[in-house]
């Protein structure tokens, strides 16, 4: 099967692939869930190309908060390509490096998170800011609804039929669930969350962190054993994340229940922590969820197709975000390559974004055992291998804090 992208085939890089009339899919068209990177991404390429989109998004505005995440390797040119990287650079939280802390807060090792300048293009960014900008970008030829979600399916030879929760049914060519971790479009085509979710035996709560900052340009975290608490400057906005280890079974439609498991957790812990627990019990925009990866067999189902994070992910960890931005950009092109044949722009897309993600997701633990450690003589461990390490050849890696 011939893949854009792949060796010998062209990437379709913005407009219409073959069968396009003139430049543009007639009367395609296709129905995101989910306005977060990966759908707002989809949104863009997929209205550029011509096909008729609507985004439906559950929340009813833009969150007031966000996690940095980041944007590297592929999705930098992606980004470029969408005119908005001259704006993520600007916003950049200008973060380079990861300092491991003692109780008194001295520093006992640190990583370096980000390249310097020219050497990898890269940026880390508030996901508000990301998600604002792509959202500019997808509202100039998509239609969006807010405040509402697919409530169900229902597919025939032609199309499927969509009923909202709110809005009136909708018949369209194609449905994209991009719903992100707990989708709604993966429960509905394709089968319960418990099928395709594995709970990785941590969690992780973000709140914002109200404490001044010495240096914009370090991550502080401190760890007891199988804890971890951080500090992200994030561009002025500073947040605390509490990634803990632990096997209780979690609810994650049960805010109370995430609260209490952090409070539970972290009571008596040293460094900032009893501050720390003040802004969470305090706060009423705290994020918290159980680290979790996202395993499903086959993306596509008839006209249904999975992206981002409601396909594949292991939250927190992974580079989600800039995944999101490519895998988005990889069912784009293969839609344009197959305009006449959904079932083998799928597969394509399927079987190319597969092979980017796969030494990511590998990463994952070694990201999660370097920033939790589940012994004190873990923590001391690690500390001496990175000393020991010549700082430019320390790994890269970087947990986030502040609200999802
Ligand atoms: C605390 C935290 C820190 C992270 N840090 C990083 C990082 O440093 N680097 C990195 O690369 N990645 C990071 N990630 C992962 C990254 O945020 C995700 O991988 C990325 O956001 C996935 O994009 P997505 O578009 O698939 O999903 P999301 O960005 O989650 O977007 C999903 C969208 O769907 C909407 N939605 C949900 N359900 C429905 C429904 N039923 N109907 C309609 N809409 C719905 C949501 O409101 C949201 O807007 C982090 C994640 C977390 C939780």
């Amino acid at each position: 099967m011939n893949c854009p992208g792949e060796a010998g085939v062209p990437l379709v890089l913005g407009g219409c692939g073959v069968g396009c009339l003139n430049g543009h899919m007639a009367d395609r068209s296709v129905l995101v869930s989910g306005a977060g990177i990966a759908g707002l991404t989809a949104a863009f390429w997929l209205a550029k190309a011509g096909w008729s989109v609507t985004i439906v998004e559950r929340a009813a505005g833009a969150r007031s908060s966000g996690s940095p995440v980041d944007v590297r390797a592929g999705a930098v040119a992606i980004a470029r390509q969408m005119g908005i990287w001259p704006r993520l650079e600007d916003a950049a939280t200008g973060v380079e490096r990861l300092v491991f802390v003692n109780a008194d807060g001295r520093p006992q090792a640190t990583i370096r998170t980000r390249q310097r300048a020219n050497h990898h293009e890269e940026v880390e960014v508030a996901r508000n800011d990301l998600v604002g900008l792509l959202l500019e970008k997808a509202r100039e030829n998509s239609h969006i609804i807010r405040d509402d979600s697919i409530a169900a399916l229902h597919h025939d030879e032609g199309g499927t039929d969509v009923e909202f929760q709110r809005s009136p049914s909708g018949r369209f060519d194609l449905v994209i669930g991009a719903d992100g971790l707990h989708s709604g479009v993966r429960r509905l085509a394709f089968g319960p969350e418990e099928q395709f979710s594995r709970p990785l035996g941590m969690f992780v709560g973000t709140v914002r962190a109200p404490v001044p900052i010495e240096d914009p340009r370090s991550v502080l975290l401190y760890n007891e054993p199988g804890t971890s608490l951080t500090i992200h400057p994030a561009g002025g906005k500073p947040g605390f994340a509490f990634i803990f280890r632990g096997q209780h079974a979690f609810d994650h439609r049960d805010a109370d229940q995430g609260r209490r498991l952090v409070e539970s957790t972290y009571a008596g812990g040293g460094w900032l922590t009893t501050f720390a627990l003040k802004e969470w019990g305090a706060s009423d925009d705290r994020y918290f969820d159980a680290v979790t990866r996202i395993d499903v067999p086959q993306w596509a189902a008839g006209r249904v197709v999975l992206l981002g994070d409601a396909a594949s992910c292991i939250s927190l960890f992974g580079e989600g975000s800039s995944s999101a931005i490519v895998g988005a950009k990889t069912l784009t092109d293969a839609l344009a390559a197959h305009p006449n044949d959904h079932a083998a722009a799928f597969a394509c897309y399927e079987n190319t974004h597969r092979k980017h993600i796969r030494p990511l997701q590998r990463s994952a633990t070694i990201a999660s055992r370097l920033l939790v450690p589940q012994t004190r003589s873990g923590i001391t461990v690690r500390n001496t291998v990175l000393n020991a390490l010549p700082f430019e050849h320390k790994v890269r890696t970087a947990p986030s804090s502040d609200s999802h």
